[in-house]
Formats: structure tokens, C-alpha cells, sequence
């Protein structure tokens, strides 16, 4: 049998789970608008299709003061129970299970309703929240009570008490948030009353047939966080109280920790919930950064937890178990933690997908239907845009040839994938590598594609995938040997001094800059050495799990550069991007914006900072100073009369990202 620790059944009383894979909560932008559940059950149905043991669902409010925005999902009406009802009843039909999490965002609430054990704001909302009263600790208890049986009356198999994140169970159980001084808190014992009674009461409630996860947090990454004996204690008493299983939570949202991103180690968390076996009988689950099977599987056989729970990597491939299970990892496609289209999508308010999944929370709209007509379709670049539209083509029955001139698939994610912390590109490639073979799309590498030939194949159609060029930047001395192009250095391993400006401080640039001054292997791949980095305290000795970070020397002394005003690095992803300048910060990276480049000589880069001059003692220039079309092969086709689609960055260069690539190119292939 593959991986017999995941795949054996977890037996919870009333019923016995087939797996031990938990598709974690997320939050899709489904769950607000009533009008938009058939949507969210298509996306939840075809995940409990794929064979995932048990589900839950993104967080829900009890009430209107729990919201996490305004509007957003809440189950506290039993008018809102028929619309929960359709998501249940589709997931039972095939044969899934699924819980919902009840979410109160207490301060982290985005509306100025928000409430909270003590008037404290977040430094990551605007709103300061209103201090409960005691009465309205006993309301919020009820509201939590009242939701849990409404789901039961919706057809959930139980529900998810979200205790962690720095949401408001959190809050009560700090010291940090919580400063009462009454029956709810005051210490350690009185501020865990709040997620105790609400677990207890929800119990007697619901009765035994129904599920409660409580999630715990196990390692709050905040300074004024729990003990460690304080978390043992609470994970006992709520066991007591009736919770079926305990999840793992890891810090709060404010926390300056990363926790999920791709530089993240592989199930880096999992000593924390190792940590609490054996203090609590119910079965644990362990978190984060835990995306294919053999590490899930590392994590149940090693004695971590009693079950893993994943939440992007279903969102990346839905049939993830079942390939699993019958010895097909090597197809799985996996989730790269970039967070590009699920978090950051979240953050600003619009639907969540999946980089290398766009049918994700899109399935009743992006739909895989045979071709009504089998055509001859020629795609020309095996980038991520290439990669995924003949591979759909292809699927839907069309006749595809893919050409690249490179000797390997993949394009740019083949630089991407030597970025220290990148080390997850190489699941895309070998992903795709299968998925062509499987679809059938006839390859052709080591093949540069032209016009005359391309004609003379007489294919249907032809998709123009042939990426992007780096943009040249002159100025005195930009022809030097010693300036390089970011190609020079990833694709040609040309060798780099002690002392490197980088030009250009866009998403290429921070990767150069951490290219050039991590040591190798990266601490990506070291959970021990990552955690000394960021100041893990991975003994918990201390409050909250934090200690002094130790980040390593540098490898080079680097100058990131650019020439807009403000904060290099602003315009990065919202949820990674703080992480990339932390990174170069403990690095000692200079980061200087307003910056004019004058010219390069054996000094150094000459430059001004907000008109003043400087020059830059440096051994070599990168320039990673953003990219042009490359339309070379399609302006040809096009002046010998041959149409052409173009798709990712072949199209448009300009804050183009694997994630557009991939979406255009899929989109395209759903319509020949
Ligand atoms: P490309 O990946 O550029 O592929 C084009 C392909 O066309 C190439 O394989 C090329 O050989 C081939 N080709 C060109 N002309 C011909 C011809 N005439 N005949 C045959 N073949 C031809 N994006 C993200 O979203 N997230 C990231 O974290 C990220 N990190 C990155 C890190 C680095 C270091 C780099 C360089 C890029 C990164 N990107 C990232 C950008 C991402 O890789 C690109 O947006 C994406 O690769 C664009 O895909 P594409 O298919 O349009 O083009
Ligand atoms: P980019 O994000 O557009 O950044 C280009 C940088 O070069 C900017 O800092 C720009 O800032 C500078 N620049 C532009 N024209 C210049 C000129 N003529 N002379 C000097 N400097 C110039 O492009 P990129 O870094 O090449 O990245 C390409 C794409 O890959 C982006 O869409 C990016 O999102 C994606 N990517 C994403 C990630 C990720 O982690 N999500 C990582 C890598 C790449 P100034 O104009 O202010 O100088
Ligand atoms: Fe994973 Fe990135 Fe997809 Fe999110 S967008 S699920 S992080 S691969």
C-alpha cells in the first residue's frame, strides 16, 4: 500500500474517516455571497471526489460583530442554513465529509463593529475594536453555540472552532489583547474560560454524533504569547470539554514569522504538534507547509500528529489523494506556496484560485469539455504559458505539437527554480513534464520554431508562447564585461564579485539579491538552521516561541537599486513581499530608491541618491531592470499572413507573472 500511515482510516467514534488527510480551511471569497454556493460547492465536490478524508470549509461568522470584513460569510440566521445546505448535500454525493469553521475575527475584524476582550487595536486593521462586556462574552458564546447547530441543521459533519491566528478566541487567551479583570480574564486560567465554555457548550448542544475540531494555538510567534504550559493546559481542558480533535494553529496574523511562504521548510512546523502528543487522547493535526505526500507521510509515520492538514495543495490539485493512493505523487500537481492567486487574491478582495491550478474556485466556469472539432495546433515556447495550454489542447482531444528551442521544458521557472527558497519550481516542471506525456502533446525541444516552417506544417492554429526578452538599460560603461544581465548569471552561471549592485528591484531583483547572498543549500531546506534565522524558539521555552533572530553572515555585500521614489520592494506581493525585505534586511542588503545611474567604471557604479552622487564600490552590475515581449516569431508569421494567438508573456511583458501565464494559457486552450 502507498504511504499506509496516510492512508489509514482515523476512527472518531461515531465515524471513521478513510484517511488522515485534512483539507485545511481557506478562505475562497465564495463563502460572502449567497449567490456564489453552487460555486463553492462545485469546488468542494470535486475535492471530496479526489479522496481527501475530511474538509473544512473557510471561516464563517457567528455574527455580524464577528465578521472579517463587511458582509462576509456568517451562518447565525436559519434563513442562511439553505444555502449551506446545497454545499453539504453536493459534497455527500460524492462521498465527502465537511466541517465548518466558525471564525469570530474579533480585532481582526476589517469594520467598525469589531469587538474584543480589551479596547487593544491590531496594528493590522484600522479599526479599534469595542471592549466586550460580560454580558457580551456570554452572547459571543451563544452566537458560537448557536452557528455550530445550525451547521448541524445544514448537513455539516461538524465544525472547525477557529482558536488560533490571533482571531478573537486568541485574543481572550493572551495576556497581549486580553486585559479584563473579571471571570473571562485577569490569568492564565480565566482567560482560557472564553474557548472552554465555547467548546463545552457547543458540546452539549450538538450532542456526540458530530464532529468539533478545535484549532489551538500551539506557537502564538507574538511577544506576550502563551507559555508552553499554558497551551498543554488548554489543549487538556478542551479535550475535556468535547472536542474530537485538536488542529494545530501557528501565529497570529501580525506575527513577523513566515509561516506558510515557499522559503518556509517542508512541514517545518510539525515539531510543534509532535510536541503536544501524548498530553492530550484525541487525534492531532499537524500544519503548514506540508504539500506532498512523502512528507505527510514523514510527519504520521514519525509520531508528529495523527493526521496532516493541507489547504493550498487541495486548492492546487483537487485529486491530490487519490493519486496519492494509488502510487501517482509524481502526477500531483503541487502547490508552490507562492501565495500569488489564493492569499493575495484574499487580501484584495477578489476571488482565490491557484497559480498552477486556475480552474481552482472557478470549476463551474473553466470547464474541461471535449473538442468539437480535433484540430493541428502548434504551440510554440514550453514556458508556464506554453506548458499549460498545449497540455489542455491536448486533453480536450486536439492534435498538439509543443516546440522550444531550450533542450528542457519550462522556460524562466528554470531560473526561478535556483532562487534559494524557490526550491518548490522544480514540482511545477517535473509536474508538467507528466501532464504533456499523459495528454499526448507531441514535444519538440531543442527546436526553434520559424515562420517558413511553421507555414509550411499548415497546422490550424498556432499559439505564440515564446515569453520575454530582459530589458536592456544604458548608461556609460554598460557595455563592460563586469555588468551583467540576470540571464548571465542564472542561465550561464557567469562568475559574480564580493560587491553587486543590482539594477532593478522588482520581483527578479529581490530573487537576484537573495541568489547572491544565501548560502547554499538554502535554509528552505533546513528547519533547524531556518528557525535560528528567524528567531523560532523551537523549545518553547519562551512566551509566545520567539527568540533573538540569527540570521547567517552574507554571502556578498549587495546594493539593490532603483529609481522611484520610496521603499524598494513596495510593489511585491502583499502577503510575501514583507518577507523578501525582511530577508535582505537581516542580510544587510542596501536598498536605495531615487536612484540615477550614471556610469560604470573601475571605481565602481557611479550613481545619484535623490540627486546626490555616490559611487558604489562594486566588483559587478546586475540588471534585472524588467522584461520586453518577445514577438519576433509572431511578427514574422504575421507578415506572411498567418494569424497567431498570443498568450502570457509573449503577449504583454509588463507585470507579467507565472500566474497570468498560466491562466491565459489555459483559458485560451478552453476554447479551440
Ligand atoms: P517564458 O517562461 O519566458 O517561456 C518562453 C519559452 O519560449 C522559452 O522556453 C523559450 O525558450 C521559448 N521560445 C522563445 N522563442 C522561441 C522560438 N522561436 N522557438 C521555440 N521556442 C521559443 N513569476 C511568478 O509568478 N512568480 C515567481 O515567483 C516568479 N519568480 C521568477 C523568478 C525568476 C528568477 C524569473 C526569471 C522569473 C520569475 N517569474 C515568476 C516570472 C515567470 O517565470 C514568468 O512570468 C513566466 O515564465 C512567463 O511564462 P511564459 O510562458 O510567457 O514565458
Ligand atoms: P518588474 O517587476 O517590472 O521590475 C523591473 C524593475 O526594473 C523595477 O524595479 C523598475 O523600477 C526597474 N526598471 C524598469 N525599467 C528600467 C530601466 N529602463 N532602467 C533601469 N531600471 C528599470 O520586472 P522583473 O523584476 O523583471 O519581474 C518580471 C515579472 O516576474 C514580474 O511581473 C514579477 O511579478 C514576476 N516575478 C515575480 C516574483 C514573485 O516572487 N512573485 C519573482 C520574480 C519575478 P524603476 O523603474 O523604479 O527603476
Ligand atoms: Fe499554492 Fe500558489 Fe496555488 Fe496558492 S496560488 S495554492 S500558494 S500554488
Amino acid at each position: 500500500m502507498n504511504y499506509p500511515h496516510l492512508f489509514a482510516p482515523l476512527d472518531l467514534g461515531h465515524v471513521v474517516l478513510p484517511n488522515r488527510i485534512l483539507m485545511g480551511s481557506m478562505h475562497t471569497g465564495l463563502e460572502d455571497k449567497a449567490a456564489d454556493f453552487d460555486k463553492l460547492a462545485a469546488y468542494f465536490a470535486e475535492r471530496a471526489r479526489g479522496g481527501v478524508g475530511l474538509m473544512v470549509t473557510g471561516g464563517i461568522a457567528p455574527s455580524i460583530r464577528g465578521w472579517l470584513k463587511p458582509f462576509g460569510g456568517r451562518l447565525s440566521m436559519p434563513w442562511h442554513v439553505a444555502r449551506h445546505r446545497r454545499l453539504t448535500d453536493a459534497v455527500h454525493a460524492e462521498g465527502g465529509r465537511i466541517c465548518m469553521q466558525i471564525l469570530h475575527a474579533g480585532r481582526y475584524g476589517y469594520h467598525p463593529l469589531s469587538v474584543a476582550p480589551s479596547r487593544v487595536k491590531s496594528p493590522i486593521t484600522p479599526f479599534t475594536p469595542k471592549a466586550l462586556s460580560a454580558r457580551g462574552v456570554e452572547r459571543t458564546i451563544r452566537d458560537f453555540v448557536r452557528s455550530a447547530e445550525l451547521a448541524r441543521k445544514a448537513g455539516y459533519d461538524g465544525v472547525e472552532v477557529m482558536g488560533s491566528e490571533g482571531y478573537l478566541i486568541n485574543q481572550f487567551i493572551a495576556a497581549r489583547t486580553n486585559q479584563r479583570n473579571d471571570a473571562w480574564g485577569g490569568d492564565a486560567a480565566r482567560r482560557m474560560r472564553f474557548p472552554v465554555e465555547i467548546v463545552r457548550r457547543t458540546r452539549e448542544a450538538v450532542g456526540r454524533d458530530f464532529i468539533i475540531i478545535y484549532r489551538l494555538s500551539m506557537l502564538d510567534l507574538v511577544e506576550g504569547g502563551q507559555s508552553w504550559d499554558e497551551i498543554v493546559t488548554l489543549a487538556k481542558a478542551i479535550e475535556a470539554a468535547g472536542a474530537s480533535i485538536i488542529n494545530t494553529g501557528i501565529g497570529w496574523h501580525e506575527a513577523r514569522v513566515p509561516t506558510i511562504v515557499t522559503s518556509v521548510p517542508r512541514a517545518g512546523f510539525a515539531w510543534v504538534t509532535r510536541k503536544l502528543k501524548g498530553e492530550v487522547s484525541i487525534p492531532l493535526i499537524a500544519t503548514n507547509r506540508i504539500n506532498m505526500p512523502e512528507v505527510a507521510e514523514r510527519v504520521l509515520a514519525e509520531g508528529d500528529a495523527d493526521m496532516v492538514s493541507m489547504a493550498r495543495p487541495l486548492l492546487a490539485d483537487p485529486a491530490w489523494a487519490d493519486k496519492a493512493k494509488s502510487g501517482q505523487s509524481e502526477r500531483i500537481n503541487t502547490c508552490i506556496a507562492c501565495n500569488q492567486a489564493c492569499l493575495d487574491h484574499v487580501f484584495q478582495n477578489k476571488r482565490a484560485s491557484c497559480l498552477v491550478n486556475p480552474r481552482a474556485c472557478h470549476e463551474t466556469e473553466l470547464k474541461i469539455e471535449p473538442a468539437v472539432q480535433r484540430k493541428r495546433i502548434a504551440v510554440i515556447g514550453a514556458g508556464p504559458a506554453g506548458m499549460a495550454c498545449a497540455s489542455m489542447l491536448a486533453e480536450r482531444g486536439h492534435a498538439v505539437t509543443l516546440i522550444d528551442k531550450s533542450a528542457e521544458i519550462g522556460g524562466q521557472f528554470n531560473y526561478a527554480k535556483r532562487i534559494p527558497g524557490k526550491e518548490e519550481f522544480h514540482e511545477t516542471l517535473r509536474y508538467f513534464r507528466h501532464r504533456l506525456a499523459d495528454t499526448g502533446v507531441e514535444l519538440k525541444l531543442g527546436h526553434a520554431a520559424d515562420a517558413a516552417s511553421l507555414k509550411a506544417a499548415g497546422y490550424d492554429d498556432v499559439v505564440i508562447a515564446t515569453g520575454v526578452m530582459p530589458r536592456k538599460v544604458q548608461f556609460p560603461g554598460s557595455d563592460d564585461p563586469r555588468v551583467l544581465g540576470y540571464l548571465d548569471v542564472l542561465a550561464r552561471d557567469q562568475p559574480v564579485g564580493q560587491r553587486v549592485a543590482i539594477i532593478g528591484a522588482g520581483g527578479i531583483g529581490f530573487d537576484m539579491a537573495e541568489f547572491l547572498v544565501e548560502h547554499r543549500p538554502s535554509p528552505a531546506t533546513d528547519t533547524a538552521r531556518w528557525s535560528r534565522e528567524w528567531g523560532v524558539d523551537t523549545q518553547q521555552s519562551q512566551r509566545g516561541g520567539l527568540l533573538q533572530p540569527q540570521p547567517e553572515a552574507p554571502l556578498r555585500q549587495v546594493w539593490l537599486l532603483q529609481r522611484s521614489e520610496g521603499r524598494p520592494g513596495a510593489r511585491l506581493n502583499k502577503t510575501t513581499g514583507w518577507v523578501h525585505r525582511a530577508t535582505l534586511k537581516a542580510k544587510q542588503v542596501t536598498m536605495l530608491g531615487k536612484v540615477g545611474y550614471e556610469r560604470f567604471d573601475g571605481e565602481g557604479l557611479h550613481i545619484t541618491v535623490d540627486g546626490q552622487p555616490q559611487v558604489l564600490p562594486v566588483d559587478n552590475v546586475v540588471i534585472c531592470a524588467g522584461q520586453e515581449p518577445n514577438r519576433e516569431l509572431a511578427d514574422a508569421l504575421a507578415a506572411l499572413g498567418i494569424a497567431t494567438h498570443l498568450i502570457g508573456g509573449a503577449d504583454v511583458a509588463a507585470e507579467l507573472d507565472a500566474k497570468r501565464a498560466i491562466d491565459q494559457g489555459t483559458r485560451l486552450a478552453s476554447q479551440l
